[in-house]
């Protein structure tokens, strides 16, 4: 169904949206140190949730890795525990990439092709394509992913993969390699990924072929990261798309809040709700254990631990972000009365 909000964009003066940007400030560097290692501390003994195992490699990983880390739009980075450990980016890159299309399509080609609503149901669900008659719905669940990587600009699997790689690259500040294992692993394993782009396919909804299009977006979440690459990631999305330690810029500011907007309704999948009126920021989740989580204007917050809630969201790393939301005073939807208002 098309937005009512779509026809009505020419009532928007876009130079007063440019201006409308989130305000307020992160607390020192200190005050975050602070916060970070008292999470930590808080969280390191938590064992609720249990590790993905229908990725057969994702089912070796170390329950008991755990790291946080903070990226400043200023460019300052603060991390504990294992923040260097290395573990495959999973759906935390269909941010990225939707990102990176949304780049060259635009707005409104985005929107038309891919969706912005949630389904309410889960991350790999054949049924919200069949319900909503071919729709991929937004670009976090896994149909919308592959809508999304079915549109990345290339004239060959090499040229696109490479298009992929190097944005999510561009965003993490360092050159990302693909992990061999994870992706040898997942790519014999994904007949449930291959069915939901054939029947993707089979309503006319993807840009490419379906066999093509599954192995990028296998790759994709194949990317080994650490909890620092999300957080710089994160960070360049809170900063209107210029990476913080690099200066690259990456992504355009309107790119930046189309994705943010996109992660608010569906980040979390059907959990996005609960998220949002704990939290209060756009976040996205993976099913190795990765959160990343934006506070536009002023940074990003990345999590890392294996084990997951039942939609897979890691538990610590959404515990943590709801701590650290409120510690910080990162939540969108919190104010206080204009002390000339009265109350
Ligand atoms: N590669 C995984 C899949 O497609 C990603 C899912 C996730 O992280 N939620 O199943």
């Amino acid at each position: 169904m098309e937005s009512v909000i779509h026809d009505a964009e020419d009532i928007v003066d876009p130079k007063a949206a440019q201006a409308a940007v989130s305000t307020g400030r992160l607390p020192s560097d200190e005050a975050v140190r602070a916060a970070l290692s008292r999470v930590h501390r808080r969280f390191r003994d938590d064992r609720g949730g249990k590790v993905a195992d229908y990725i057969p490699v994702l089912a070796e990983a170390d329950p008991e890795l755990f790291g946080i880390a903070l990226a400043h739009v200023g460019g300052s980075l603060h991390a504990v525990g294992d923040a260097e450990h290395l573990f495959s980016i999973q759906s935390v890159s269909k941010a990225f990439v939707f990102a990176l299309v949304d780049q060259e399509l635009g707005h409104h080609t985005v929107r038309r092709r891919i969706g912005v609503n949630s389904t309410g149901l889960p991350f790999d669900s054949v049924l919200a394509v069949e319900l909503n008659h071919g729709s991929p719905m937004n670009p976090m669940v896994n149909a919308g992913a592959l809508a999304t990587a079915a549109l990345a600009p290339g004239d060959s699997p090499e040229e696109r993969w490479e298009f992929v790689r190097r944005g999510l690259s561009r965003f993490a500040g360092r050159e990302l390699r693909l992990d061999q294992r994870v992706y040898a692993s997942e790519a014999a394993t994904n007949q449930r990924n291959e069915s939901i782009a054939r029947l993707l396919d089979s309503y006319g909804v993807l840009a490419r072929d379906p066999a093509t299009t599954t192995d990028l977006y296998t790759r994709q979440c194949s990317l080994a990261v650490c909890v620092r690459d999300l957080a710089v990631m994160g960070a360049t999305l809170a900063n209107g798309g210029v990476n913080p330690l690099t200066g690259d810029r990456v992504v355009s500011p309107g790119v930046c809040r189309d994705t943010l907007a996109a992660l608010a309704t569906s980040g979390l999948y059907e959990r996005s709700g609960d998220w949002l009126y704990e939290v209060g920021m756009p976040g996205k989740s993976g099913v190795s254990g990765g959160i990343v989580t934006v506070a536009p204007g002023k940074g990003s917050i990345a999590a890392f631990s294996p084990r997951l809630d039942p939609a897979g969201n890691s538990v610590r790393g959404q515990r943590v972000t709801h701590y650290l939301s409120g510690a910080l005073g990162l939540d969108l939807f919190a104010s206080t009365p204009h002390p000339g208002s009265g109350g």
